[in-house]
This record gives structure tokens, C-alpha cells and sequence, in this order.
């Protein structure tokens, strides 16, 4: 059984939790304040499929994007 990382969208308590997949999309309910939380996204959450069917990362290392100055890039206007 897989482990979500949760964060309560209330008292911002953050938590991991095992659930079956098959239920990874419902909400947890926060060990504080019992209020639901969200998973947190995963790394592979921070990936994105392109028109063309290529999938890159959008934050991260990589492609000498972020790291090495000059402009042109994503990351330089503030995402
Ligand atoms: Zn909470």
C-alpha cells in the first residue's frame, strides 16, 4: 500500500497517510483539527505532457533552465 503526504488545508498540518490506491483521490482527514486535507502532489506531479507528446519537467533540475541565468526560460518570469 502506497504512502500519500497530506496538508490540511485548514490548519496547514502536514501528514502521510497509507490508503489503496484506488482511494488516493479522496481527501484525509487531518489528525488536528479533523478538517479535510490535500494530498500533496508528487514529484511526478511537477511533470507535464506537451503537445507533442513529450513530457518535460517544469521545475527541477535540468536543461540548464534556472540554473545558468539568461533569459527566454520559465522559471525567470516568476513560475
Ligand atoms: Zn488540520
Amino acid at each position: 500500500m502506497p504512502i500519500y503526504e497530506f496538508a490540511c488545508t485548514r490548519c496547514d498540518h502536514k501528514f502521510e497517510q497509507l490508503r489503496p490506491m484506488d482511494r488516493m483521490a479522496e481527501p484525509a482527514q487531518c489528525p488536528m483539527c479533523d478538517s479535510d486535507s490535500k494530498r500533496q502532489l508528487s514529484v511526478f506531479s511537477a511533470f507535464m505532457t506537451t503537445e507533442g507528446g513529450q513530457t518535460s519537467a517544469i521545475a527541477g533540475a535540468g536543461g540548464g533552465c534556472c540554473g545558468g541565468g539568461g533569459g527566454g526560460c520559465a522559471c525567470a518570469m516568476g513560475m
